[in-house]
């Protein structure tokens, strides 16, 4: 019987205000947008404030623009923003406190434009506790000097807002993921594109320059599948190239990636894993192949070739090495597995 599933009641919540932070990258874009907006919008009111008595609240609108317009300066200049995006919180918060106690039904006005920001300036895992600290905050000074009523219609409406803001930013996010995972796989088969790939093996490389960490490559190409394609048609085609990489999806470990790199051409790197164990695994994927009966197309075979990463090996001649090793399984005829030597170190002079 098939376990069930733990119920999570409250996995909605960690849905709504967890995710990546799609926002990431254009930060200092929206911050320049918003700081150019609020610093010319906010400005009168510094000055009006001032004018009238209200020195203190004039004085925290008057930093505010500040530190707003010198961010906004240099992020037009193409510099880094001197102020950290966290610290432009601090006068505008110190602003609505003091505009809070001395005019509650004003002040809790500017506490929404003030909520967004905390959203488009900070992290999201930042933004979420500074802006339900801002609900209390607002909540409390509104009680004591607006009373009850008051209070919870500016919680609820505050709260309602942070929810839409939160909505908004998982929709975004989901979208930037779908977006990023469009650009590494190739959308016929999902498995993973040659752009992917190149990093993929650079950073493997890498990982046996620091720790001598063993990988290997398999080379895998399907035999004779132009004549499938003629025989059966491209959409039969498109079947088996999807069939292929569903077998092999289902038979490899989780951190094994698969890349298509040509029309009927993969590779799969196996990351800790010698030559013996990727020729088991190379046998293992071919027999299966060999084994399974497609929808579309009568029985289809893979030639594999096996290239073992040497030690200051670079990339380029990783995949001649598997390169070489294919063009071998196919010079054997075919459905067959061969192991690329590795080549002969080049002499210095
Ligand atoms: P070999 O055994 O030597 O590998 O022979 P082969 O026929 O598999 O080799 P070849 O490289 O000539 O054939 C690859 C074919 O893959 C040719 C091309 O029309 C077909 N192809 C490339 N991309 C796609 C695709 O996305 N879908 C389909 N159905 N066919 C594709
Ligand atoms: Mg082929």
């Amino acid at each position: 019987m098939t376990p069930t599933p733990p119920r999570r009641p409250f996995a909605f919540l960690a849905r709504l205000f967890g995710g990546g932070d799609a926002l990431a990258g254009h930060r200092e874009q929206i911050l320049y947008r918003i700081a150019v907006v609020s610093a010319a919008l906010l400005a009168p009111f510094a000055a009006s404030n001032m004018v009238t008595g209200r020195i203190p609240l004039g004085l925290a609108i008057f930093a505010t623009v500040i530190v707003l317009a010198v961010d906004a300066v240099a992020i037009y200049r193409g510099r880094k923003a001197p102020v950290p995006f966290a610290l432009l919180l601090v006068p505008a918060a110190a602003a609505v406190t003091l505009l809070l106690i001395a005019q509650p039904s004003y002040g809790v006005l500017w506490t929404y434009p003030v909520v967004l920001f905390t959203y488009f300036v900070l992290a999201r895992r930042i933004a979420v506790p500074v802006s339900l600290a801002l609900l209390a905050g607002t909540t409390v000074l509104v009680q004591i000097h607006a009373g009850s009523g008051m209070a919870v219609r500016a919680f609820v409406a505050l709260l309602l807002t942070i929810v839409i803001v939160n909505i908004i930013l998982s929709v975004i996010n989901d979208l930037h993921e779908r977006l990023v995972a469009q650009t590494l796989t190739d959308p016929l088969t999902g498995a993973f594109n040659r752009r992917h790939m190149e990093s993929c093996l650079e950073d493997v490389i890498e990982r046996q320059r620091r720790s001598q960490a063993s990988a290997a490559l398999l080379l895998i190409d399907i035999d004779h599948f132009k004549p499938i394609n003629d025989r059966f048609g491209h959409a039969a085609g498109d079947t088996v190239l999807r069939t292929v990489v569903a077998l092999i999806a289902d038979r490899v470990r989780r951190l094994d990636r698969l890349f298509r790199i040509g029309g009927d051409e993969f590779l799969l790197l196996l990351p800790d894993t010698d030559g013996a164990a990727a020729l088991i695994v190379a046998e293992e994927l071919r027999n299966l192949i060999a084994g399974t009966s497609m929808s579309g197309a009568a029985r289809v075979t893979v030639s594999i070739g096996i290239a073992v990463l040497q030690p200051g090996q670079q990339m380029d001649a990783w995949m001649q090495q598997a390169d070489a090793a294919l063009y071998e399984a196919k010079q054997q005829g075919r459905n067959c597995v061969a192991s690329g030597a590795a080549p002969a170190p080049v002499e210095a002079d």
